[in-house]
C-alpha cells in the first residue's frame, strides 16, 4: 500500500479535534504519512469556530474534550448546518462499546475510529469519505441506487 498516495487519490481538508497533545502529535504524524496536513482544534468550541472559517471535508473528533466534548460539538455543528452538506465526522474514542458507537451516530457523527488509531483503519475510514464539493451526492459505498 502506497501510503503517501492516499491524499492524492482522496484530497480532503481535515480538522483534527483532540485535546491531548500527545494524541494530537500521533494523529498528525499518521495523517502526514498519508500526505495530509490537518488543522487542529483542542475542544468543541474551537471546532465550531474553525468550521465557520473553513469548509472541511472531514473532522476527526475526539469524544472527550474539555469546554465542549465531541458529541455536543457535533450536535451543534449539525444544527448550524441545518440541512446543508457538512463535513463528515469520524469519532475518535478509546471506548469501543456499542453504546458509545450509538451515541456518536445519534449526535450526527458518520463513522467511528478506536484509539490508538491504526493506519489501516484510518485509511479505510478515509476511503469512505467523499469530498463535500462533489456535484451530485451519491449514496455511500455498497449502497445501490433505487
Ligand atoms: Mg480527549
Amino acid at each position: 500500500m502506497l501510503l503517501n498516495d492516499v491524499c492524492r487519490r482522496l484530497p480532503l481538508r481535515i480538522l483534527l479535534a483532540e485535546d491531548n497533545t500527545v494524541n494530537q502529535r500521533v494523529a498528525l504524524r499518521l495523517l502526514e504519512r498519508l500526505g495530509y496536513r490537518a488543522d487542529v482544534a483542542a475542544n468543541g468550541l474551537e471546532v465550531l469556530e474553525a468550521v465557520r472559517r473553513v469548509q472541511y471535508d472531514l473532522i476527526l473528533m475526539d469524544m472527550q474534550m474539555p469546554e465542549m466534548n465531541g458529541l455536543e460539538a457535533t450536535r451543534r455543528l449539525r444544527q448550524e448546518q441545518a440541512g446543508r452538506p457538512g463535513p463528515r465526522i469520524i469519532a475518535l474514542t478509546a471506548n469501543a462499546l456499542e453504546e458509545d458507537r450509538q451515541r456518536c451516530f445519534e449526535a450526527g457523527m458518520d463513522d467511528y475510529l478506536a484509539k490508538p488509531i491504526q493506519v489501516a483503519a484510518l485509511v479505510a475510514a478515509l476511503e469512505r469519505c467523499a469530498p463535500s464539493r462533489t456535484p451530485a451526492p451519491s449514496p455511500g459505498p455498497g449502497v445501490e441506487a433505487p
